[in-house]
């Protein structure tokens, strides 16, 4: 067992602290307060290089490990989960659900423009009736010649506005068998493809939200990713890559939580000695530190196993509940040490109670995590070896 970073690792957390302190804290305030996400911030995140942060170079990505990928999860939602958000649609759940499923010829035209961010890719399930249960979509696909016609409404898709492609999954039979769900890749700009912006949203400003709009919308067969009713299972992949990476962006939460907490804790005075003397302050910043420890624990953990190429479905699922819950528990004791100026955005600790709340609740709710927690200890899952495996690190053709 190491438990040292290796020195891409060190490099990635630098970088990545550097630019979210020079380019997010510095306006993000501004940008959550008015939702105004736009194209030019993620032209900032591309120049960073995390867009492919741990795609193959012959992809033409940076071909770093999973856990670089963590770290700068990390980095960017101590800032604000906005920027990390943007990592999990479109490194997480779109390049690399192609980098695992995808032909030769997808990857080409698709991965490879989406880790320069020449394009934007997002991930389309989740529908008005179905979040939980992606076996019950409505949204069919019916096969005409060589094209699938596409119709339905997804919900809740994040990067709304600047995607410019679409992990689309649709049914191509009867409802409710998950043999029977297909993964589409679908172009922006196909005829019959609508976008709508949701406003009003409690938390991740700093990020679009919205619906997909498919009517008879045509996409080439060869624009199916996997085969024929592989839907579903592309679908646990993907969400596992984005569990993954809202699980790391939670422990930038809890850290600046714990910062927060312990730079006031020093500062503020009360019955003449700084609060962080009191002992029931010392317990809500002992309980933010353990989590902020046992959260970074497992999340590269699930990283380490990535690396090696195993499966990790359990404890990626372990990760996000534990790292998501401790966040919000994290957020709402820093709010509580820094009685009432905590209700004041100059901080950022209302924004984390917001946006930590959204993570329990997308790529799976808790409840949907401890589920899967309980069915593998039961026995009643398993890991299953897929026809398509993501690349264990380091990868073959950068070595
Ligand atoms: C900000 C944001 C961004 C999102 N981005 C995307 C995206 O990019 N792409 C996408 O496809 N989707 C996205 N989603 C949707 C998200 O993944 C779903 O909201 C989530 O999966 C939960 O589904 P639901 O909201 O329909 O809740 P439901 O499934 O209706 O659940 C409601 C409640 O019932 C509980 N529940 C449901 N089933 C069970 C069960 N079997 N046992 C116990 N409790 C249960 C849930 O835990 C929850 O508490 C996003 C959502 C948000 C809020």
């Amino acid at each position: 067992m190491y438990f040292e970073l290796s020195k891409e690792q060190k490099m990635t957390r630098e970088k990545v602290r550097e630019f979210a302190e020079n380019e997010i804290a510095t306006m993000v305030q501004n940008e959550d307060e008015f939702a105004s996400y736009n194209r030019s911030f993620l032209s900032k995140i591309g120049l960073l290089g995390v867009l492919g942060i741990c795609i193959p170079k012959k992809y033409g990505g940076s071909g770093l490990d999973y856990n670089c990928l963590a770290i700068a999860c990390e980095e960017l939602e101590k800032e604000d989960t906005g920027a990390r958000l943007t990592i999990t649609t479109h490194v997480a759940a779109f390049a690399l659900t192609l980098l695992q499923w995808g032909t030769a010829d997808q990857k080409h035209r698709y991965l490879v423009p989406a880790t320069k961010g020449q394009v934007i890719g997002a991930f389309a399930i989740t529908e008005s009736q179905d979040g939980s249960d992606i076996n019950n979509i409505s949204t069919t696909a019916v096969r005409e010649g060589d094209y699938y016609i596409l119709n339905g409404t997804k919900m809740w898709v994040s990067l709304i506005n600047v995607a410019d492609v679409f992990l689309v999954f649709a049914r191509t039979g009867p409802a409710g068998d998950k043999k029977n769900i297909s993964c589409f890749i679908v172009d922006g700009n196909f005829p019959g493809v609508q976008t709508q912006n949701i406003y009003g949203k409690m938390y991740i400003r700093l990020a679009d939200t919205g619906q997909l709009i498919l009517n008879n919308v045509r996409v080439p067969v060869e624009n199916m990713l996997g085969e024929e009713g592989e839907g579903s299972t592309i679908a646990f992949s993907s969400v596992d890559n984005a569990r993954f990476t809202v699980a790391a962006g939670a422990v930038g939460v809890i850290q600046g939580c714990l910062d927060a907490s312990v730079k006031y804790g020093r500062e503020r005075q009360a019955f003449c000695q700084p609060i962080g003397r009191l002992q029931l302050v010392q317990s809500m910043i002992a309980e933010i530190a353990a989590g902020a420890e046992i959260a970074r624990l497992l999340v590269y953990k699930v990283g380490w196993l990535k690396n090696e190429g195993k499966q990790c479905g359990r404890e990626t699922a372990l990760a996000k509940w534990y790292a998501c819950d401790a966040a919000f528990k994290a957020a709402s004791h820093s709010i509580q040490i820094h009685g009432a100026y905590a209700y004041l955005n100059r901080y950022p600790l209302e924004r984390y109670l917001r946006n930590a709340k959204g993570a329990m609740i997308y790529t799976g709710t808790s409840e949907i995590q401890e589920i899967i927690l309980a069915e593998y200890a039961l026995g009643f899952r398993e890991n299953k070896i897929l026809r398509m495996q993501l690349p264990s690190w380091p990868f073959e053709e950068d070595d």
